[in-house]
């Protein structure tokens, strides 16, 4: 530490001359200097100024030096000020009393002028260093940072208040031991190898680590550590100044969440939102997936807000948010944006129509009153979606076109969401439009059964026929099952619509029984939902005496997924419908990965093998293959075998050399409505 500013001294002495002498040799070595002519005259200067040191001489008038020295060392402020006794009496006695009363130094007249001069230089360097020293103590003592003084071996040799603070071991219990007492554990080994080569090699490591507090607890710290060396350029001691980062760290986190979440809704913010996008983004453009961004905007909520008041606007606000949240469940992430923008994140596995689908279920749920104190509002609200990377690489074009979306649905009268490309929103829209007929068309019922005779290749004989469903859809014709029952399936609506077409099945061919048409198997199909429901044992009986319908007569089509379901279940299903007396087979059969050996356990009656595999049976090595296996393997399980999608006589040839049971398909007959069926077992003589 320098001095800042020139050392002042009291020059105290009764002679004139020898005061003035003093003053001047001072100020001639760079030093300040102010005299006084006795001793009382100097403790009232003190009021006004402090010097740093005193030169005092013994013997005066008023108050002698001994006296005023006296009382100096009794005012603790002036207590340090050092005081250089001149003094004329060179005897024992007089050195004895003036270092008793406390003066620092002495020296005699007549004045040696080179020995004040050193006597004064080595004053003034002491003054210094105590300085320094006290500075650095206080420093040491009063700092909030921990300060540990170790040797070169990490034994801790000194430390101060603020390191019991920070790790709770007072000095006696830290002092002797190893640094290592504070490891919390949490670091490797090469994490603390890398900290000592860097210390030894460059004198100074500075960085962040985990200690252990003596309760246990674990902390962060910021550390500093210095080596200090021996003048032979060893090491000699480290020096660790550290802070504990514990309250920084929570206050940064507390800052991160306040900074990263909507007070109002909890929900991540417009900045949580675009961190979290950019995130996923990058993981998406790793790895070559998609990303689908869902803008969701409140239609009215300015006019509520601004009628009704912002207190109403808020607790709007939170239950969107609340019914948003409950309608994505774990599913992608929610945010609000500001104001009534809320928006979602979905990464992966997601395709247009299961994501257009979730804006049509949000439409909805806004679509639904909101009741605020009391009163019934009616939000709505518009959706604009968009996909990386089709529709922006970065957030920032994602999101531009995303608004666009959004602000194309407001343009298309709002309650409605826009897909950012159009082709989506075309297939969306077509896909929206099949479902809500699809809907409809149960309750008009829309829906008719197509049959398609199956015959027994040894006799020629009608075995059975398929009852294929069909919608005769307004504006359409007649649709096939392949356009419309994907849907069916996704939307659930499969389930009443199986129902209906069994009822129908049984319905029909009861009457047709009943009007003397010779009795045979009508075969349903079957979807996996359908069989999946608890109750569906007990529908499939109930609907056999509603319609009166005998058992024996009703074949269930299984594909051998359903039949490859959970086991336990799917047998105890499958062995109480063939304890009814209903005939099981497998449909689709090759085409799924079901092994003979699994059905050998099941009650199954028939299989039906795959068309793919009959469509070349004859000119393809591979398929005649497969069919011969397969029906050499049911005939073991004492299976019947039907081929379908039989359209050619040398398939016929090919199936009845190798046994196959019964066939079915164009060749003998497309599947068609009850009168062309009725009209073809006529002309047959089948009834
Ligand atoms: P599937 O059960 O495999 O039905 C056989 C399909 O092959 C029928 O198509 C039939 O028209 C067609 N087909 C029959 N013979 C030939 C042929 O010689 N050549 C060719 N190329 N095709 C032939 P369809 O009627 O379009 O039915 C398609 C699928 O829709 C059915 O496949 C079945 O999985 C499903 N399906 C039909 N009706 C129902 C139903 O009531 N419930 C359920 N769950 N699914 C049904
Ligand atoms: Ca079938
Ligand atoms: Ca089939």
């Amino acid at each position: 530490m320098e001095l800042a500013r020139k050392s002042l001294f009291f020059v105290v002495d009764d002679d004139p001359v020898t005061r003035l002498m003093l003053c001047r040799f001072l100020e001639r070595h760079g030093y300040l200097a102010k005299g006084f002519a006795n001793g009382a005259l100097v403790l009232d200067a003190f009021d006004q100024e402090r010097p740093d040191v005193i030169l005092m001489d013994a013997k005066m008038p008023v108050m002698d030096g001994f006296e005023a020295c006296r009382r100096l060392k009794e005012r603790p402020d002036l207590r340090h000020v050092p005081v250089l006794m001149i003094t004329g009496l060179n005897d024992d006695d007089s050195v004895d009393r003036a270092f008793e009363i406390g003066a620092t130094d002495f020296i005699t007249k007549p004045i040696h002028w080179a020995i004040l001069r050193n006597r004064v230089h080595y004053l003034l360097a002491n003054i210094e260093a105590g300085h320094k020293l006290s500075l650095a103590a206080r420093v040491f003592d009063n700092t909030g940072e921990g300060i540990v003084v170790t040797d070169a071996r990490a034994r801790i040799q000194s430390v101060n208040p603020a390191f019991t603070h920070i790790t709770g071991y007072p000095a006696r219990e830290a002092l002797g031991r190893k640094m290592s007492m504070l490891k919390s554990g949490r670091h490797s080994s090469e994490f603390y190898e890398k900290l000592w080569s860097e210390l030894t090699q460059r004198g100074q490591w500075q960085g962040e680590f985990y200690n252990r507090r003596k309760d246990g607890t674990i902390y962060p710290q910021w550390a500093n550590i210095s080596a200090v060396y021996a003048p032979g350029g060893q090491i000699e001691n480290f020096i660790t100044v550290f802070s504990d980062l514990t309250a920084l760290r929570e206050s940064e986190q507390n800052l991160l969440y306040v900074t990263g979440h909507d007070a109002l809704t909890g929900l991540p913010n417009r900045h949580l939102f675009h961190e979290r996008l950019s995130f996923v983004l990058g993981e998406a453009r790793e790895s070559g997936t998609m990303v689908w961004v869902l803008l969701l905007d409140l239609d009215r909520f300015k006019v509520i807000n601004e009628t009704m008041g912002h207190d109403v606007g808020d607790a709007l606000i939170v239950e969107v948010g609340r019914r948003l949240a409950a309608i994505l469940g774990g599913r992608g992430s929610l945010s609000r944006l500001g104001g009534d923008e809320f928006a979602v994140i979905l990464p992966k596995t997601e395709d247009a129509q299961s994501v257009a689908q979730l804006a049509d279920v949000m439409l909805q749920s806004m679509r639904d009153p909101f009741v605020i104190h009391e009163v019934e509002f009616f939000a709505g609200a518009s959706i604009g979606i968009g996909v990386h990377p089709l529709d922006g690489e970065d957030a920032k074009t994602l999101m531009k076109n995303v608004d666009a979306a959004l602000y194309h649905a407001k343009e298309k009268g709002r309650n409605n969401f826009q897909f950012f490309r159009n082709e989506m929103n075309t297939r969306a829209l077509a896909r929206m439009r099949m479902e809500t007929s699809l809907r409809m068309a149960l309750e008009r019922q829309e829906f008719e059964l197509y049959f398609q005779p199956q015959i027994h290749l040894a006799t020629g004989e009608l075995a059975g026929v398929e009852a294929l469903i069909r919608w005769n859809r307004p504006g359409h014709g007649m649709v096939a099952p392949g356009e419309f029952i994907p849907l069916a399936e996704e939307t659930g609506l499969i389930i009443p619509m199986g129902n209906w077409a069994l009822n129908d099945a049984c319905r029909r061919a009861r009457s047709w029984f009943a009007s003397g048409v010779k009795p045979f198997r009508m075969a349903v199909n079957l979807s996996g939902l359908q069989f999946e429901q608890p109750d569906f044992v007990a529908w499939v009986t109930e609907t056999l005496s509603s319609t009166g319908m005998e058992a024996r007569w009703l074949e269930l089509e299984l594909t051998e997924s359903i039949a490859m379901g959970d086991a336990v279940e799917t047998l105890i299903k499958l062995k109480s419908l063939s304890e009814v007396g209903v005939r099981l087979s497998i449909d689709d059969f090759g085409t799924g990965f079901s092994s003979l050996k699994y059905l050998k356990r099941f009650p199954i009656d028939t299989l039906k093998i795959d068309q793919s595999f009959v469509r070349n049976c004859a000119d393809d090595l591979e398929d005649a293959v497969i069919i011969r296996a397969v029906i050499g393997l049911a005939h073991s399980l004492g299976l019947t075998v039907i081929a379908e999608g039989v359209e050619k006589s040398d398939q016929i040839d090919f199936l009845q050399i190798h046994g196959c049971n019964e066939v079915q398909g164009y060749f003998y007959g497309r599947p068609m409505a009850e009168s062309a069926l009725l009209e073809f077992l006529r002309k047959r003589g089948d009834s």
